[in-house]
């Protein structure tokens, strides 16, 4: 192997960026980034940071049991230990780092003020065993947020309890089973669009329905003619996405919605994508009887990495007699918590959750709600439409957009753009990360090939719009002008650089091994 090869072979084979082959430096950082190997690599189980005194003489009680060997724990002093921590920390990308324009999942800002108030003692310190009538203030919060949920999809029933988005489509479409079953109807089959998020199906088998898959029409849109004969006495519901994945809006909806109670069917939507509709359409409205809400997405709750999901369902009032326990009431002499499935909730699902949900995330989401208030919350659909389509129409002679015509929250390009370049939209993805950018979602929906589903949310800037549309026409221009090669190598600049994620996925190494030398040397002897 020359050294010319070597930065290919290290990328393709996954090794750091740093030593000799990436970075050029002699210690194998990058200016102040430092390379950080594992904690295990640091240290060594000689090493420790605090002097004990030496054990005095005692009997021992562990009848036979005391270790026989080091269990190879690694030693590091406390300076150490805080900058191995920190530097991780500072490898982490987040929405408070830069654009995030993750499409589907509506990477938006969270408010500090939020924060702020999820850590009030009388929020924050809360416990969920607390007698009721010690923590009014904590169950008042979520008797608010359900009722600003229910004002603004116009439903009359919420379950708080799921715990994310599809824990939200198991109970929504539990209640639904529990519904037709209550009515001596058990119905077989769950008709899902192709372009749907893998949770729905999922959802759906996972409560023992048969997923049938409907295609959408040229527009990108499920026409309803084709859903109708998809329908019979067999389908327990249909469960569409609203706007839908590609970043449409279903304009049959009500039509679907009206076929499918027709049918003798419930109608589920996925509400991942609220924020584009939020404060301009009342879900009800729509026919619809269950849809999620992600309050990690339109309620601007921390995401992934920064906190737990949160997917309350709103019901319709067929379906709200199912809703799981714990449901909070408001009476006379306080709020109230019906906890178990009898008495006034007998005919409810039982306890899908924990306690009574996220709670942190129902002050995160109401201190959201209050603070923009409806005519606010009207404004983020229409920034985040509009953000949407300044980037669909600022790329649209860079990149080919999957559809014609304007989109909703998120524009959805495919990959003919980079045709005969030897580039794939994984390639582009990479490149992204060179530039200082959270690549977009891509290869989703599947419905499109080499999709790149580009979601900026309204809290973006028109500047880092601009930016990334700049970003984003240089580089399609590159790889017409200059071919594949220097795609390939990306990023270049990041802390790690191409991983072989098919060989991470198949193989994946979860536990640190010493070397087969440091073994014996480092580790004591345990048979002699
Ligand atoms: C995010 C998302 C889901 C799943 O939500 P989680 O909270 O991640 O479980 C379902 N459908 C769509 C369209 C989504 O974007």
């Amino acid at each position: 192997m020359n050294d010319a090869e070597r930065p290919t072979l290290a990328a393709a084979s996954g090794q750091y960026a740093g030593g000799d082959s990436g970075s050029g430096t002699v210690s194998g950082n990058r200016g102040l980034a430092i390379e950080e190997p594992l904690i295990f690599e640091q240290g060594s189980p000689e090493k420790t940071a605090v002097d004990l005194p030496p054990i005095p003489a005692h009997l021992s009680r562990l009848g036979g049991l005391a270790p026989r060997q080091s269990i190879g724990l690694p030693g590091l002093s406390e300076p150490e230990v805080v900058r191995h921590y920190l530097r991780l920390s500072q490898q982490n990308y987040g929405i408070d780092t830069g654009f995030f324009p993750l499409g589907s999942c509506t990477m938006k800002h969270n408010p500090r003020l939020n924060e702020k108030l999820a850590r009030l003692p009388g929020l924050g310190d809360v416990h969920p065993l607390q007698p009721v009538a010690t923590v009014q203030g904590a169950l008042a919060v979520i008797f608010h947020c359900a009722a600003w949920l229910k004002a603004l999809t116009g439903m009359p029933a919420v379950a708080m309890s799921p715990a994310a988005g599809a824990h939200g489509e198991m109970v929504g479409l539990m209640a639904i089973r529990a519904a037709l079953e209550a009515r001596g109807d058990a119905r077989r089959r769950v008709i899902v669009p192709e372009s749907a998020h893998g949770t729905n199906p999922a959802s759906a088998v996972a409560c023992g329905y048969a997923v049938e898959a409907v295609a959408a029409d040229a527009r990108g849109r499920v026409d309803p003619a084709t859903l109708a004969e998809r329908l019979g006495p067999d389908v327990a519901a249909v469960m569409l996405t609203n706007p839908n994945t590609c970043g449409l809006f279903e304009t049959h909806i009500r039509e679907i919605a009206a076929a499918t109670h027709a049918a003798g069917a419930f109608f589920y939507c996925d509400g991942a994508n609220f924020n584009a509709i939020v404060g301009r359409v009342r879900p009800a409205d729509l026919g619809i009887d269950a849809m999620h809400i992600n309050l990690h997405k339109t309620f601007s709750t921390p995401h992934g990495g920064g906190g737990p999901g949160s997917g309350p369902v709103v019901l319709s009032a067929a379906l709200s007699p199912y809703a799981p326990v714990s449901i909070v009431i408001e009476t006379p002499a306080g709020y109230r918590l019906i906890e178990r499935a009898d008495a006034e909730a007998n005919a409810s699902i039982g306890r899908i959750k924990g306690f009574h949900g996220q709670f942190g995330m129902f002050v995160r989401a109401l201190a959201y709600m209050m603070s923009m208030g409806g005519d606010g919350l009207r404004q983020v659909a229409s920034d985040a439409v509009l953000n949407a389509n300044y980037i669909l129409a600022s790329l649209k002679e860079t990149l080919t957009p999957a559809f014609e015509g304007p989109c909703m929250h998120e524009a959805l390009f495919d990959d003919r753009c980079l045709a005969g370049t030897g580039v794939t939209t994984l390639d582009l993805a990479k490149a992204l990360i060179d530039e200082g950018f959270h690549p977009m979602t891509v290869y989703f929906p599947l419905v499109v090939h080499g999709a790149m589903l580009v979601e900026p949310t309204e809290t973006e800037s028109k500047a880092t719009l601009d930016q990334f549309i700049r970003v984003m026409r240089e580089l399609v221009q590159r790889a017409h002008r200059s071919g594949a090669a220097p795609f390939h190598a990306a990023p270049r600049l990041a802390p790690r650089r191409r991983l072989d994620e098919t060989t991470a996925a198949r193989h994946p190494v979860l536990r640190w091994r010493p070397a087969a030398n440091e073994r014996s040397t480092k580790q004591p002897q345990s048979t002699r």
